[in-house]
């Protein structure tokens, strides 16, 4: 950074400005901004950086810039987006910024087309061209491949995991249902579970793996959907401005008359967990406006004017009994169930005597919660398993998965649901670093470039801390609920207990949890995640009681008695009889986690990095600050670490080779790829410290193949 170039430099809102270095201090500089000469600001040394000599100036692959780092990164970006060119590649990653608004012809059937068969880099940037990647290198390396599609909410994720669906199923399907099929899952998929949210209207609240299996001949055969951590606690309130599942609104809307009497149907707005948040939202995209603009809803008198009954179920009787008649139980059964729990005394007898007690009107409106909650998951799992009946497979050679799961999140209020999805996108930041940091530097070792190693930060210790036996939090949450007394501070306490001086792990602070949230300070912990610390509470009121759960797998009606028999939860919590049955939620995952990740780890893989452009789900609106965030978290900014130290553009000699021939005199084609190539540099005079030469490719410093390309074509 020479004196009086151009460089960028923090701003609050922008993200980065363009200034000048005026004066350098011990560990800041004295920058003055292009824009307001004279207004000068410290910055600090590590958060200036130096700019292109062009800032206007874009391309399609990060890497041909000649300074890699986060703020010419962020600026070819936004140069991009406002050409309407939402994708860029930094080498093989692709980076999304979502729209908000359908940009003509992007995904139009021609433009599929045209991206069959064509190798990365030679078509622009686009998740066509990643999708087709993956097929050909399934193809010529007889391997399966997966697209890990990351991003927080909003940023697009499902939309380009759809298109990805959509370009393989009609690029290399076989024309029939099967192909139609695995697109046409993602509407019902999205009906159960996704939901308006305030960062998405249509937000996926759950995760999904998306297999499409193909033949010996590369031909699709089927599919396969895992799913994972439903959102739950959605199911019985929803924050201002949010909603429920999409489902429930839809058969409020549009169910015939005949359904709406046999389920007791009326407006959204009489149904407890359906009004908490809104129970409308108008987009154009949600046909909930069409059928409820153009349905009239029955008058129902709301909720809350319904007599109540007194006592501890907070319910009419009527709601008691149409529920009792729908999940096909005895009335009497189900009340009691719901207002007592089962105790098994230990006191006086060796063998200890069931005793009934009642539960206070918080415990009893927790277990009727869990009970809905309970149902409403296993219904889930029941939709995925009849969707992947839709498209069944005998045998398949290969595969490439699409994995569309929420990113690192943090709210006000942290539950377990984002302990998991953070400790999920902890393991997955990982896979990422393995692939893209570890893999990039071995290509360097076995090509036998001397190169520096780069380091980054390894989070196995924040994996461990979560996942480790005995000594992990997930076991010593299992550990908890296995005591006569469960309780969450004392669980908090055991964490704590456990890894005293653990980097990743703090005791929240008094004044911020027990003041503002009246939550005890020992009640929860904070971990420093990569992406950033965030603070959990260990409350836990998902507990199905033992008495509910065997109550309605013994339904009379068959469908309801199945989601429960063929749930996981059932078995083990029969076997623990009178303790917790949600005792290994986080277990499972663990398991389900593992398993993927074995999975992911025998692919190939290719990774899209998706962008939320703003916050007020707009088109043409660019907010660098909050972008930048998010590439930060998304570890895009360690990838440019390494590659501005290192030769990111690389090209095997073959393939320049037939680049560059046409332009070279006829005794040199004469040479073999790689002298050819070796000669070609020398006439053209490039410096040595440019580029370098492996066994099977050359490597360029940043920007130097885009000169050379450059040099070669408008001066042959
Ligand atoms: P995520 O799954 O990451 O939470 P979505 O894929 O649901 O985000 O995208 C949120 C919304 O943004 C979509 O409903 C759609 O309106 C819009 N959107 C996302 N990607 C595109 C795109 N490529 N073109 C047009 N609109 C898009
Ligand atoms: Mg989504």
């Amino acid at each position: 950074m020479e004196d009086g170039k151009p460089v960028w430099a923090p701003h609050p809102t922008d993200g980065f400005q363009l200034g000048t270095i005026v004066d350098i201090g011990a560990d800041s500089l004295t920058i003055e901004p292009l824009k307001q000469k004279g207004k000068t600001f410290l910055a600090p040394v590590n958060q200036v950086f130096p700019a292109e000599d062009d800032p206007n100036k874009h391309v399609e692959d990060n890497c041909s810039l000649m300074y890699l780092n986060e703020a010419t990164l962020l600026n070819n970006i936004r140069v991009r987006y406002s050409k309407d060119k939402i994708y860029t590649f930094v080498a093989n990653i692709l980076i999304a910024v979502n729209p908000y608004y359908d940009i003509p012809k992007l995904y139009s059937p021609e433009t599929i087309k045209q991206y069959q068969g064509r190798s990365l880099g030679t078509l622009p940037p686009h998740v066509y061209a990643i999708a087709d990647k993956a097929f050909r290198d399934m193809k010529v390396l007889k391997m399966s491949q997966s697209i890990i599609v990351s991003g927080e909410s909003g940023a697009g994720k499902t939309e380009n995991t759809k298109f990805v669906l959509r370009y393989l199923t009609t690029s290399y399907g076989t024309g029939q249902d099967i192909d139609e099929r695995i697109v046409e899952a993602n509407p019902l998929l999205e009906a159960f579970g996704n939901a308006k949210t305030v960062r998405n209207n249509n937000s996926s609240r759950f995760g999904k793996f998306v297999e499409i299996h193909f033949s010996e001949k590369n031909a699709v055969v089927g599919g396969f959907v895992s799913h994972y951590l439903l959102e739950k606690s959605r199911i019985c309130r929803q924050s201002q401005e949010e909603r429920n599942y999409h489902i429930f609104y839809r058969l409020c809307a549009g169910a015939s008359e005949d359904i709406r009497q046999r389920f007791y149907l009326s407006s959204p707005d009489t149904f407890r967990y359906l009004n908490r948040g809104c129970t409308r939202f108008f987009s154009t995209k949600d046909t909930d406006k069409q059928i409820l603009q153009n349905r009239k809803s029955p008058e129902v008198q709301p909720a809350a004017g319904r007599p109540r009954t007194s006592g501890t179920v907070n319910q009419s009787r009527e709601t008691l009994e149409h529920c009792a008649e729908l999940l096909g139980l005895d009335e009497e059964d189900l009340r009691i169930s719901l207002t007592t729990r089962v105790m098994l005394t230990t006191a006086g007898g060796a063998k200890g005597t069931v005793i009934k007690v009642p539960l206070k009107v918080e415990q009893a409106n927790n277990a009727r919660d869990a009970l809905a909650k309970a149902i409403y998951s296993c219904l889930f799992d029941h939709v995925v398993t009849r969707v992947n009946q839709c498209f069944p497979f005998d045998a398949s050679a290969t595969f490439i998965g699409v994995l569309d799961i929420a990113g690192f999140e943090y709210f006000e209020h942290n539950s377990f649901e984002q302990f998991c999805i953070n400790y999920c996108n902890e393991k997955l930041q990982q896979f990422f670093n393995e692939r893209i940091l570890k893999e990039e530097q071995e290509l360097y070792q076995k090509e036998g470039l001397g190169v520096n190693e780069v380091h980054y930060v390894d989070n196995q210790d924040c994996i461990d801390l979560v996942e480790a036996k005995l000594v992990g939090i997930l076991d010593i949450l299992d550990e908890e609920n296995r005591l006569p007394q469960p309780s969450d501070q004392h669980f908090a306490e055991m964490v704590h207990s456990k890894h005293k001086d653990h980097f990743r792990l703090t005791v929240p602070r008094k004044s911020k949890l027990a003041v503002h949230r009246n939550v005890r300070d020992d009640e929860g912990f904070i971990i420093r995640h990569f992406a950033g610390a965030v603070c959990y509470e260990t409350k836990n009121n998902d507990a199905l009681h033992m008495s509910l759960e065997a109550l309605v797998s013994e339904s009379k009606d068959r469908f309801v008695r199945e989601l429960f028999e063929n749930s996981n939860n059932s078995k083990d919590s029969k076997q623990k009889a009178g303790k917790l049955s949600f005792i290994s939620v986080g277990n499972k995952f663990k398991t389900q986690l593992n398993l993927l990740l074995d999975k992911l780890r025998s692919t190939g893989s290719s990774f899209i990095r998706c962008v939320k452009p703003n916050l007020k789900m707009v088109s043409h609106q660019f907010e660098g600050a909050q972008i930048l965030s998010q590439l930060q978290c998304s570890g895009m900014v360690s990838v440019l670490d390494l590659m501005q130290g290192g030769f990111p553009s690389r090209a095997p000699f073959h393939e320049l080779y037939n680049m560059y021939k046409q332009y070279m005199p006829a005794k040199l084609t004469r040479l073999d790829p790689r002298l050819f190539c070796k000669a070609l540099f020398k006439a053209l005079g490039l410096n040595a410290v440019d580029y370098k030469f492996g066994l099977t490719r050359v490597f360029f410093r940043p920007g130097k193949f885009a000169e050379f390309d450059q040099i070669m074509k408008s001066d042959p």
